[in-house]
């Protein structure tokens, strides 16, 4: 069996003083080598980290769809690589709320990353009114469908975190039966889109991850690892996940 693969999203949280829990982090990742840790922290954090942090992985949180240009603000693949990340996340639920991003633009930021040779770990889930209406399955479907990255070796560096939106940073999370049916619908996708070598494709679970519930979510079928928001701020909660994962 693989690795699992455990990663911390900080989201807009951090500054310098926190490179010493990503330091932390990366000491406690030396001795628990059954797992394979990594951190999403703010842009502006990236080069730092992968400073102080040898063993973890590195990644950002987000990234532009084009290469460069005139997009104020806007930070390109190229540019995160730069700094020292390995992968991006794409298409997190705060994203595709907050910024509006369309399934489309998901699948052009994953294709530019992988084009500059980054990993992607692409977001999809439900909010809780889908859920309720049936549709949960559906509608990840529909978002896989249209935003997962295509083109060969794609998959080899493609990730899938389930994140239902009603589980995002409220201390609710589904069942553990909830969690291995998404996560097996999941994998039945992935195998049609990329072909029989998507069985190595991580399907990561987020959403209200704590020390206390790791162990049980990880257990479920299909779940490959972890995306970890609210507890992956500080080394010492972060760690108790990466243990309950080993
Ligand atoms: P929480 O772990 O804070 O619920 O956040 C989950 C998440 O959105 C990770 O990307």
């Amino acid at each position: 069996a693989q690795r699992p693969y455990i990663v911390g999203n900080w989201k807009m949280h951090g500054n310098r003083a926190m490179v010493a829990e990503a330091r932390a982090i990366d000491r406690a990742a030396e001795r628990l080598i059954k797992v394979e840790v990594a951190l999403a922290p703010p842009a502006t954090l990236i080069q730092a980290i992968r400073k102080e942090a040898s063993l973890i992985g590195v990644g950002a949180q987000d990234c532009h769809a084009a290469e460069s240009g005139a997009h104020t603000g806007g930070i390109s693949a190229a540019m995160v690589k730069d700094a020292g990340a390995g992968f991006v996340i794409v298409g997190h639920s705060e994203r595709r709320s907050h910024h509006r991003e369309s399934d489309a633009e998901v699948r052009a930021k994953a294709q530019s990353a992988l084009s500059v040779g980054l990993a992607v770990i692409v977001c999809v889930g439900e909010s809780e009114e889908q859920r309720d209406a049936g549709n949960a399955e559906a509608v990840v479907a529909a978002q896989l469908e249209a935003s997962l990255p295509r083109g060969e070796h794609v998959m080899e560096r493609v990730t899938v975190a389930y994140e239902p939106i009603w589980a995002i940073g409220t201390g609710r999370t589904p069942t553990v039966e909830d969690v291995a049916s998404m996560h097996r619908a999941i994998r039945a996708q992935l195998l049609a889109v990329y072909g029989p070598g998507a069985e190595a494709v991580r399907i990561l679970y987020g959403g209200s991850v704590k020390a206390d519930n790791a162990a049980e979510l990880l257990a479920a079928d299909e779940v490959g690892g972890a995306l970890v928001g609210g507890a992956s701020l500080t080394a010492e909660s972060f760690v108790g996940i990466v243990v309950a994962a080993a």
